[in-house]
């Protein structure tokens, strides 16, 4: 192999290094590669995805690592680890940022708070940008800018055959468009240029807990949430053990609002008049919000995120039967007892607007998502957990394409969310059909897998070839 640039490493089984960098977020996650490759700049990359290429070997490409379904680890093969580029500059003029591949959202939030700035980023700061950004991206600024690849103006990308390249709207724009949602499946993103936005003020959030009695009052909110909110909100739903609350999941609503106190709470104020228990409430820095919900999502335990979207009104009946069914899961199973399943009403109308063929990603929708955040620690329990997550997301999934068809022939849906396919890829559905996961997409990404990438090297995303 090419010899890498001395801030590079390789790392070799029974290497402290090798056992810090096998890691992920989920442990059922982790495999055994038979080393790890450490590129310290996008030359490194090149050299490493060359030298995978000419030998033959399986690889993946591993950002912030927090993918469940393993997609960024190799059994037996390389792992390319990108954490070594993981530099952040910020533009305050022409508010851009730049981050490297293997950054964090927390390492954009910091640098980009500097300058008064924010991206749209993950509700997680410990996730990769590289991972959350090439599957589309939500975040606490969704509602207003659309998702992360809405404000991606740049990636820089190693291709399969080595090379070295740069996706816009001005060069190799079919990249670009690829990169928007299926960036996976075509290369190595070694940078990224997000348009920043002006985030000067503090935002405000509460954490309220609800007693299960009032989950019909919670979900009427959730369901007419969606018509009133506005591009400043964003309103959470999960059912989660709460410390201090005893070992039944809590019912508890986490509310965003990018502005001040008074506005925010008033905003929300049928929740906060159901009388629930104050978990936190206040105006924190943007940047903090991104680290709101990080106490319960530590890295180390075994995972499985799956989710699918729902249209508004989200059905009673399916929510409480989902209920029942986790509640008894976690009192069968109190290995699995931090177990989350968490409903996202994701203010839509700003989403919508961009056609779903504008890019790769195809889950643009006037719907929201309910994703399901399994945790246990028993690898015996990996079949029993993971089958727990499919039998749920598929409950809400069947619901979801039911009732989206009825109103289709109702005429009732507009265009976008007529083709929004349902499901985020990045919650877990990197194994998936690429048809199921980017509908109206997938033919031109087909095409464009044949041109960029025709032996298939970037193979853990969903299938194009
Ligand atoms: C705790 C938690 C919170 C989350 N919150 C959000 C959220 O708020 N919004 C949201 O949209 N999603 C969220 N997600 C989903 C998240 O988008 C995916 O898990 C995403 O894959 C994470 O990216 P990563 O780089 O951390 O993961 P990895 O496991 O490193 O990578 C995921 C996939 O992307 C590939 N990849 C990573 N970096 C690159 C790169 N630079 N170039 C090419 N391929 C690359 C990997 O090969 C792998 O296939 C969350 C997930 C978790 C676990």
């Amino acid at each position: 192999m090419e010899r890498m640039s001395d801030a590079a490493a390789v790392a070799l089984p029974g290497s402290e290094l090798y056992e810090k960098h096998i890691k992920r977020w989920s442990k059922a996650a982790e495999k055994p590669a038979s080393f790890i490759l450490l590129p310290a700049c996008s030359e490194d990359v090149s050299r490493s995805v060359l030298f995978c290429n000419n030998h033959g070997l399986d690889f993946a490409v591993c950002g912030g690592g927090h993918a469940t379904s393993g997609s960024s680890s190799s059994n037996g093969g390389v792992s390319i680890d990108l954490s070594r580029m993981n530099r952040v500059t910020v533009d305050g003029e022409a508010k851009t940022i730049t981050a490297e591949g293997g950054a964090l959202w927390r390492d954009v939030d910091r640098e980009a708070e500097k300058y008064g700035l924010a991206a749209v980023g993950g509700t997680i700061n410990h996730t990769g940008v590289g991972g959350l950004t090439l599957g589309g991206g939500y975040g606490y600024l969704t509602p207003a800018h659309g998702l992360v690849v809405d404000n991606l103006l740049a990636a820089e990308y190693v291709l399969a055959d080595g090379r070295i390249v740069t996706a816009s709207e001005k060069e190799n724009t079919d990249l670009f468009w690829a990169a928007r949602g299926a960036g996976t499946c075509f290369g190595v993103a070694t940078s990224f240029v997000y348009r920043a936005h002006e985030q000067k003020d503090p935002v405000w959030a509460a954490m309220l807990r609800f007693e299960n009695d009032q989950l019909a009052a919670v979900i009427d909110y959730g369901n007419k949430f969606l018509d009133i909110c506005d591009e400043k909100s964003l309103l959470l739903v999960a059912f989660t053990k709460v410390p201090g609350f005893g070992d039944a999941p809590s019912l508890v609503a986490v509310c965003f609002y990018n502005g001040r106190e008074a506005v925010g709470r008033s905003f929300y104020d049928v929740l906060f008049q159901l009388n629930p228990s104050v978990l936190k409430v206040g105006e924190i820095p943007y940047a903090a919000m991104n680290a709101y919900l990080n106490d319960s999502l530590y890295h180390g335990l075994r995972r499985s995120m799956k989710g699918s979207a729902f249209m508004v009104p989200l059905n009673f009946g399916t929510v409480k039967t989902i209920h029942e069914e986790f509640t008894d899961f976690v009192f069968d199973h109190t290995d699995a007892d931090m177990s989350t399943a968490l409903i996202e009403y994701y203010p839509f109308k700003n989403l919508i607007k961009t056609p779903q063929t504008a890019t790769a990603f195809a889950n643009r929708g006037a719907y929201g998502n309910l994703v399901f955040v399994i945790t246990w620690t028993k690898e015996e329990l990996d079949d029993i957990c993971r089958g727990k997550a499919r039998r749920w997301t598929n409950l809400v999934q069947e619901e979801f394409q039911k009732i989206k068809s009825a109103m289709v022939s109702a005429g009732e849906v507009d265009s976008v969310t007529e083709d929004g396919i349902g499901e985020y890829m990045n919650y877990d559905g990197f194994g998936s059909d690429g048809d199921k996961m980017f509908g109206v997409n997938y033919p031109r990404l087909r095409e464009l897998k044949r041109r960029y990438d025709p032996k298939n090297l970037f193979n853990k995303g969903p299938k194009l070839i």
